[in-house]
């Protein structure tokens, strides 16, 4: 038996749209992105939202409309993907990398520690779908006078306080690559219920232009649009869009099949005092992006020799999230010591949950870790 550590979940129905608006002849942003974004936004409760090419151009177009540029300082946690604190520098500020609690997200009393008058902003992470304490952070933001903005990457299916994730702060940012829980291929999409980010937002991911080619394309008049301020290009396309409005419909299915391989998860190895496993506490729901297991101290084998022995058996398994302070990019930017993410990082175990996972995969992940175990 092979068994990868994730997989997309795609079927015809993604194929069949993505085909049906090729032949529309209308193939990069258009009525698929508006419709894609439309649906995204009442899936979320959010006023707006807008797509984009990936969750890194999402970040770095919230860091723009927050009007964060050099002198600002931004607080993220280092222990993320390493696209979290690179859109801090995209804009020139400094990214100042804390620590995460024993749920893998942002520590909040670390946080407090690092705001100096500089900080403008508190970028948490929903770490692999795991909401943050995003209350304590918006009471912290109004308390200090900071943005928050939200890398909700991981995070699309997932729920805090009763509300899904997107609905709750001004800049919420996500992904669909297909190492999360829905994908485009690559893209992305901010959420926002602010109409002066919204507006700002959809001038910036398309070259500052006034007038979008889709009204250019429906005007009975000639139109002649001028380019308001330096832009990007960070489109998302029609047929990737397509994919999405396909993948959003499932979203809600996919997150509960995740959810039942994570309880089996939990079942299975909640009696081994020497693992930590993931805590969903009182008004958190994770879609379960990933499954991170940390390998106490007195585990009786090693996180590396367990992800050998595993893949011997055909079970791919990944480390942990990476701490974004130890690689080679940040060397002599920060000089952050941060011993709980690193610990953490370096003794945690990313198990294989995808959907469709049969029992029978589930059986055999589950009862070759625990003879390796013991
Ligand atoms: C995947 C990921 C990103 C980057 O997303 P892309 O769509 O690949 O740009 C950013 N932050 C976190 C936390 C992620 O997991």
């Amino acid at each position: 038996m092979k068994i990868p550590v994730a997989k997309p979940y795609l079927d015809k129905e993604e194929a069949q749209n993505a085909y049906d608006t090729i032949l529309t002849g209308w193939v990069t942003q258009g009525p698929k992105v508006s419709e894609f974004e439309e649906k995204f936004a009442t899936y979320t409760g959010a006023k707006y939202a807008v797509a984009v090419s990936n969750c890194t151009t999402a970040l770095h177009l919230a860091m723009i409309v927050a009007q964060i540029s050099d002198n600002d300082e931004v607080i993220c946690p280092s222990m993320s993907y390493i696209a979290t604190a690179n859109c801090i520098r995209y804009v020139g500020a400094k990214a100042v990398l804390v620590e995460v609690n024993e749920d893998y997200n942002i520590d909040i009393e670390d946080v407090k520690k690092k705001i100096t008058p500089k900080t403008k902003a508190i970028l948490i992470v929903h770490q692999v779908g795991m909401p943050a304490d995003i209350e304590a952070f918006q009471a912290l933001c109004k308390e200090k006078n900071l943005i928050l903005i939200e890398d909700a990457a991981c995070a699309a299916g997932s729920a805090y306080k009763g509300h899904k994730i997107g609905f709750h702060s001004d800049l919420v940012c996500f992904s669909f690559h297909p190492r999360k829980v829905i994908t485009t291929g690559d893209g992305g999409m901010i959420t926002t219920s602010n109409s002066a980010y919204y507006e700002r937002m959809k001038l910036l991911r398309q070259h500052g232009m006034a007038i979008n080619d889709q009204i250019r394309h429906n005007s009975t008049q000639v139109l002649i649009t001028d380019h308001l301020e330096l832009g990007y290009n960070y489109r998302m396309t029609d047929i990737q869009a397509a994919v999405g409005i396909k993948q959003l419909e499932k979203l809600d299915w996919i997150v509960a099949e995740r959810r039942k391989i994570a309880f089996k998860y939990h079942e299975a190895l909640k009696n081994f005092d020497f693992l930590h496993l993931p805590i969903e506490k009182d008004g958190y729901f994770s879609n379960f992006q990933s499954y991170s297991v940390y390998l106490k101290k007195n585990c009786p084998i090693s996180r590396d020799d367990l992800m050998q022995k595993m893949l011997d058996l055909g079970i791919s398994t990944r480390s942990g999230v990476m701490t974004t302070h130890r690689e080679t990019a940040y060397k002599g930017y920060s000089d952050a010591k941060l011993p709980f993410s690193e610990d953490r990082c370096d003794r945690s175990i990313v198990l294989p949950l995808y959907v469709p996972m049969s029992d029978v995969e589930i059986d055999f992940v589950i009862e070759n870790l625990i003879k390796l175990l013991k």
